[in-house]
């Protein structure tokens, strides 16, 4: 086993036309240096006695802290950046044979899904990690070891499950979750495409996105209370003539671009998020849930094994999905996008990002040996 912390980087992005056209203050500093980032209090304090605030100055240190905000700064963090600074290594760690996970939480808007998948001229993680794969697999110099990849791509949306690589139907097809011995939580009928080279996973990439497009169009920003979830299986099979053994690795990847974290909070539920049929988003306040008791120091005290069974797994479909991204068998990464001008909505991001710092995981390599 491979004990360690989730790894928690921040992302600030730059702003958009909307904030530039209002003149908005940028709200973060980042220190290249020490990794810190600091929220500043608005100096804006808004008129009204009644929903008057106290607002103050916050410190956050995390592994990464990512300055997108600016690019004439020689600090700026271009996308390429994010995928060197930690895409790489968990590429690594597949090909290692560890499960691993990386997950963009922050609010709408906060450069999430650019940050996961990007754009055409400028491709986020998802992208360039399915690309390095295929160029790491043509690159192998032994003969004997063979690579199949498989990938997927589901979102979870009002709790229900929808396989993001078949055409849609109406009414929608919604896939069953399953546990079992041997290969844990999965989802059943998933399409588990193979795919050959970087060219078969692009096209998946954009049936997915299209699919989750369309959808968003016709019902009101699906993408800001969806989850997507896509997942990449490398499985190495490595064959040695001189003592006649197979060794088969499995490592899955998942890159996960949640939904938008203003839908995690139930004291906001108010008529009008009520009436978007959308309710609060089950699965983001169990995310939340869970986080809070994976992070908790007692659980790692003595009464461990005890304090482990009540970590809410269980209560909604994505913490159940990713139970073992969370609290098991992975190499875990967080990045917590923020807006440079929001300060309530950055500052809860920052905390929950403060928060699963905290959390540790076993990673073990996934390895069957025949002989
Ligand atoms: P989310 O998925 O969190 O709702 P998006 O990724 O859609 O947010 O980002 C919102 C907008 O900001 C998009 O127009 C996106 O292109 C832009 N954006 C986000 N992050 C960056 C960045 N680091 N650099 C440049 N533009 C960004
Ligand atoms: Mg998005």
């Amino acid at each position: 086993d491979d004990p360690g912390n989730v790894k928690v980087v921040v992302r600030c992005r730059a702003f958009v036309k909307r904030e530039t056209e209002k003149g908005t203050q940028c709200l973060i500093r980042m220190d290249p240096a020490t990794q810190k980032t600091v929220l500043l209090a608005p100096n804006d304090s808004d008129g009204n006695p009644n929903t008057r605030r106290v607002y103050e100055d916050k410190e956050f240190i995390f592994d990464k802290s990512f300055w997108s905000h600016d690019e004439a700064d020689p600090h700026y963090a271009h996308q390429e950046d994010v995928y060197r600074s930690f895409g790489e290594e968990f590429l690594d760690h597949n090909f290692d044979g560890y499960h691993t996970c990386i997950f963009a939480y922050g609010q709408t808007g906060s450069g999430k899904s650019y940050t996961m998948m990007g754009t055409p001229d400028n491709p986020g993680l998802i992208p360039r990690t399915c690309e390095e794969l295929f160029e790491r697999i043509q690159q192998e110099p032994s003969p004997s070891t063979n690579y199949h990849v498989h990938v997927s791509y589901f979102e979870v949306y009002n709790e229900h499950v929808r396989d993001l690589l078949v055409p849609r139907t109406n009414p929608p097809l919604y896939l069953k979750i399953r546990e079992s011995q041997t290969d844990g939580v999965y989802v059943q009928n998933l399409t588990e495409a193979e795919v050959k080279s970087y060219a078969d996973v692009e096209r998946l990439m954009r049936v997915g996105d299209m699919s989750r497009t369309t959808a968003s169009t016709k019902m009101n920003d699906t993408s800001s209370r969806s989850h997507a979830v896509f997942t990449i299986q490398l499985k190495q099979i490595q064959h040695s003539l001189l003592s006649d053994t197979t060794i088969e690795r499995t490592a899955r990847m998942r890159l996960v671009d949640l939904a938008g974290s203003e839908r995690a909070k139930s004291t906001e539920a108010t008529g009008q998020r009520l009436k978007e049929g959308g309710q609060i988003n089950k699965s983001l306040t169990t995310l939340g849930r869970v986080i809070a008791a994976l992070a908790d120091p007692r659980r790692h005290g003595n009464k461990g094994r005890r304090s482990r069974d009540v970590v809410p797994f269980r209560d909604s479909v994505l913490t159940w999905l990713l139970k073992d991204s969370l609290g098991g068998n992975s190499k875990t990464a967080m990045v917590a996008c923020i807006a440079p001008a929001d300060y309530e909505e950055t500052l809860s991001t920052l905390r929950y990002a403060d928060q699963a710092k905290r959390i540790r995981t076993r990673a073990s390599v996934n390895q069957d040996c025949m002989s």
